[in-house]
């Protein structure tokens, strides 16, 4: 059998009919309350006094358990901040290399708790200024007033602590039903739990208090939707006065599946000032996700690049550009920001983010194309290429090129090879096309100075809209070493992808001003 560590706490639970939803799977407001309980055990072993959750962070259930398993949660102080609590906690104790990873982990998930209301509350006031350009009533969106949803709990002795504290697994477990019935009444399908977005208890509970649960479908994407449910608790004279405290926000994300298949809900059409206030609230909330994905996750990625093979160039090449094109033609590609000329969409597919920048531009197509394929000019307006050199002109429509890339994060500065492929457009057509991705190359093998960094597929669609503007497309399958230079404005807290983005409209509908004319 298995025995805890020291300062760790194991539960096991055999899953029983009482503990699982009507298909027979362990229910997620059940998992929540285990979870917490055993955290809570932990948090006590350490302190050596009781302890009740503050704050969670994102929860992701990636497994569903049945009826008849047993499931084992197991639970460990990885860090204790003296401010966040208010008894003086004695420091962790590192045994394991694992541990000094889980708790430089903590401190960097406390930096994004700590930045993230103001980061939520910038994208909030950005988006204010867009409602007016996604809402020309458009074909199947539905309206979010059908998913309202109210409901109430007593406090008893049993969802409480010794001191008549509510456990806050229990309110996640009241929440959780909630939401399901909210988010069920948007699509019959098989509803299950996939994420719940970090929130703060704003607030303590009581043995006593009545919980009143107000829930309602905020967002949808693609395959997912995002429910609110805001919890407010009243004790025996706030219940009379009808004047409640509210304790807390949470955000849960749900996937719908028919049979085997996840189901793509229809989008939202926001009517009332609450509903807009929603609607922008969750895509923030799925941005900061998207950013603290890359904070927490620490993912190491197998290489991918392919190698260099002249003898098959043609076939490289044609790939190059096929997958460029593909990713353009994807389905689900979703705003996250737009400013006057520039707008930037995000595609996620599993764990996979790519990025869509387009920019509209008053210089002709052909001029674009011209300039952008020639990536010996890009360190001239894009700040993430510190130099890019030519190491091979293989063709007219093909080249090998490599890039040094600025620091992030106070890492080593990156390195890349890549093939940039071109091709003007087909006789009727009218879009070029910029291919990019990384390949390997025995001449120019990784160095210790720098991290060789990896391209899955990017490059730039331009099409041409009359003989003097066009739209360029900018296109990234964000691979993990790249994802740093997206992260922060995926997250809300940088701007580089916009300001990217304007210095290349600058370059290309002035290509001969003073700081772009070095190299003419
Ligand atoms: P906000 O409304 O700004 O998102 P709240 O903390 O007031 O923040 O509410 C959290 C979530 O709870 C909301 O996003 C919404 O999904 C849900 N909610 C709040 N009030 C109601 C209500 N009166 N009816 C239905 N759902 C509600």
């Amino acid at each position: 059998m298995e025995r805890p560590a020291p300062g760790e706490v194991l539960m096991s639970q055999a899953i029983q009919p009482a503990h699982a939803t009507a298909r027979g799977e362990l229910s997620a407001g059940q998992l929540l309350k285990w979870i917490d309980a055993t955290a809570c055990l932990a948090a006590e072993k350490h302190a050596g006094v009781s302890c009740v959750t503050a704050s969670v962070d994102d929860i992701q259930f990636e497994e569903t358990a049945r009826i008849g398993q047993v499931i084992t949660i197991k639970a460990k102080v990885t860090r204790a901040f003296s401010t966040s609590m208010e008894i003086h906690l004695k420091p962790v104790t590192l045994l394991t290399e694992q541990d000094h990873v889980e708790h430089n982990l903590a401190a960097e998930r406390r930096k994004v708790r700590l930045q993230h209301e103001e980061t939520f509350n910038n994208l909030m006031k950005e988006s204010s200024k867009l409602d007016d350009l996604i809402f020309d009533e458009e074909e199947g969106a539905v309206s979010t007033r059908g998913t309202s949803v109210q409901s109430i709990e007593l406090v008893l002795p049993p969802h409480a602590n010794h001191h008549g504290n509510t456990f806050g697994g229990q309110i996640m477990a009241w929440m959780e039903t909630v939401a399901t019935i909210s988010a069920s009444r948007l699509c019959r399908a098989h509803l299950f739990l996939k994420s719940v977005d970090m929130f703060k208890f704003r607030g303590p509970s009581t043995v006593g208090d009545r919980l009143v649960f107000t829930a309602i479908v905020n967002n949808t994407f693609q395959t997912c939707v995002e429910v609110g449910v805001r919890v407010e608790a009243f004790d025996c004279q706030e219940w009379a006065e009808g004047r409640g405290r509210h304790i807390n926000s949470a955000f849960l994300i749900y996937n719908a599946a028919d049979k085997e298949n996840l189901i793509t809900f229809p989008r939202i059409q926001p009517i009332s000032k609450d509903d807009f206030r929603r609607y922008w609230g969750a895509i923030a909330r799925k941005r900061i996700r998207l950013g603290r994905k890359y904070v927490i996750s620490h993912k190491k990625e197998v290489p991918l690049s392919i190698h260099w093979d002249i003898s098959k160039q043609a076939s490289l090449s044609d790939s190059n550009v096929e997958a460029l094109k593909k990713l353009a033609a994807k389905k689900g590609w979703e705003v996250t920001s737009a400013v006057e000329k520039i707008k930037i969409y995000t595609l996620e597919e599993h764990d996979v983010l790519s990025v869509w920048v387009e920019k509209h531009l008053g210089s002709p197509a052909h001029l674009a194309y011209h300039l952008l394929s020639d990536f010996t000019k890009r360190p001239l307006w894009d700040p993430h290429f510190v130099s890019c050199e030519v190491i091979d002109w293989v063709s007219e429509d093909d080249q090998l090129y490599y890039i040094t890339c600025p620091i992030v994060n106070d890492d080593k500065p990156k390195d890349v090879v890549v093939l940039v492929s071109r091709r003007k457009p087909l006789k009727d057509g009218s879009t070029y096309t910029v291919a990019v991705k990384s390949v390997m190359l025995p001449s120019v093998p990784p160095s210790p100075q720098y991290i060789r960094s990896e391209i899955i597929c990017a490059g730039f669609l331009i099409h041409a809209i009359d003989s003097n503007s066009c739209i360029v497309s900018y296109f990234n399958h964000v691979s993990a070493s790249i994802l740093p230079y997206f992260a922060g404005n995926l997250g809300g807290w940088s701007k580089s992808i916009e300001e990217t983005a304007a210095s290349c409209i600058r370059f290309l509908e002035n290509p001969l001003d003073d700081g772009f004319i070095s190299t003419f």
